[in-house]
């Protein structure tokens, strides 16, 4: 039992570091399934996978001039399957709830969970289902409808989607997963919210997996990551345990973790300005950075824990320049930025003229999904041309 709290998976590591050594992975495929063994996975066959690659690491040379920064890094997660990095979460999660013998999945979303549980669970032919706000992005509302969810929009917030999703799942006891005979639960699934399940954690500690391997089992001095629900960052703090602990890490220090929020919804921010453990729900949560309008995580003592213990902080964007910073990063790199890693720019203009980033330091900043999927953020009106009568002079003006 778990009392609602997140579970966490432990792992065997004096096993693992028997069983593995760092450089056995180098002859491995580049997906996410790479560091099996720190993942809760048994049989290679379970796997259900649409191809998580790993992702690059893009050197942003002209935006750290622009920052006036040494080194800024991009760690490009655009491209994982649906577009956006919760696939590596539901990746992981789906190979597991198939493996217990669920059937039917269910999520709330206000963003790219719902598309990415959608897809993973047709590939496993398990049936979904998916709560979202009427105000959810058009993108991720048809996503999950193309992947053969059954998706409804809900007049409410993703804390009413949640409440849905808990009243239709199974009781603890009656969930096939840990053993029960199942279907007691109105809706008759299993629950797949971030964190009361908790495999989207491990798979989205991958991203920590693979920062490390990819600069040499270095860490960056600081990162910076898009916060809702934290999955991400709680993960990727994790990961960093896992290979200190294994021995793999060429330096005892970590990054400094830079928790960024839209001033839309901030809860993250004020608890961590507050020098609250805990944080207090949001009310009127309203930013276009849909990943992060989460008023109330549930692993709000998680994300702040890990945090402070990094020396790095909570902090705030300015809603009204989201969308200037896509286009910043989009027209100096080339780089499909989303709304939520656009708050992160934001964020390092601030932190570098607080002092809590120095000009000299390797920073690193998560793109957790394309700015493609966000129409409503991109709409810009391009101007017309007549093709009969093309006028040079007002288009070089
Ligand atoms: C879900 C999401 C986030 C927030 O991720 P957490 O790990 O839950 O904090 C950030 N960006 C995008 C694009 C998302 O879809």
């Amino acid at each position: 039992m778990h009392a609602g709290r997140p579970l966490w998976v432990r792992y065997d590591l004096d096993a693992v570091k028997r069983a593995v050594r760092r450089d056995d992975l180098r002859s491995r495929p580049q997906t996410m399934w790479r560091y099996r063994e720190l993942l809760p996975y048994e049989d290679e066959r379970d796997v259900i996978s649409l191809g998580e690659t790993m992702t690059p690491l893009l050197e942003c040379d002209r935006l750290a001039q622009h920052f006036g920064v040494r080194r800024l890094i991009i760690k490009d997660e655009s491209r994982l399957p649906t577009g956006s990095f919760k696939s590596r979460g539901m990746a992981l999660a789906v190979t597991l709830a198939q493996a217990l013998g669920v059937t039917r999945v269910a999520a709330p979303t206000a963003g790219n969970a719902g598309g990415a549980l959608a897809a993973y669970a047709a590939k496993a032919g398990l049936e979904c289902f998916i709560f979202m706000p009427d105000d959810t992005p058009i993108v991720n509302q048809r996503e999950a409808a193309l992947f053969g969810a059954k998706a409804f929009l809900v007049n409410g917030l993703i804390s009413d989607c949640g409440r849905i999703v808990r009243e239709g799942a199974a009781g603890a006891e009656g969930n096939p997963a840990r053993g029960g005979r199942g279907g007691e639960g109105r809706g008759g699934w299993f629950d797949m919210s971030t964190l009361r399940e908790p495999y989207r954690l491990e798979g989205k500690k991958t991203m920590g997996l693979e920062l490390a391997e990819q600069m040499g089992w270095t860490l960056p001095d600081v990162i910076l990551y898009p916060t809702g629900g934290g999955t991400g960052l709680i993960g990727m703090w994790k990961a960093f345990a896992e290979l200190s602990a294994l021995g793999w890490l060429e330096a005892a220090t970590r990054p400094r973790m830079f928790a960024c929020q839209a001033s839309g919804c901030a809860p993250i921010v004020n608890a961590f300005d507050a020098g609250e453990r805990f944080a207090q729900p949001i009310e009127n949560a309203r930013t276009i950075a849909s990943g992060l309008r989460v008023p109330g995580a549930l692993g709000d003592f998680m994300i702040l824990d890990a945090v402070r213990a990094s020396g790095g902080r909570a902090m705030a964007a300015d809603e009204d320049r989201l969308i200037e910073w896509m286009r910043l990063a989009g027209g100096l790199e080339g780089v499909s930025l989303c709304p939520e890693s656009a708050a992160c720019l934001d964020v390092l203009e601030r932190a570098l003229r607080a002092g809590h980033v120095g000009t000299q330091e390797t920073i690193v900043l998560f793109n957790t999904g394309a700015a493609q999927k966000y129409v409503e953020a991109m709409a810009a009106e391009l101007p017309r041309i007549d093709h009969r009568a093309v006028e040079w002079e007002n288009m070089r003006a």
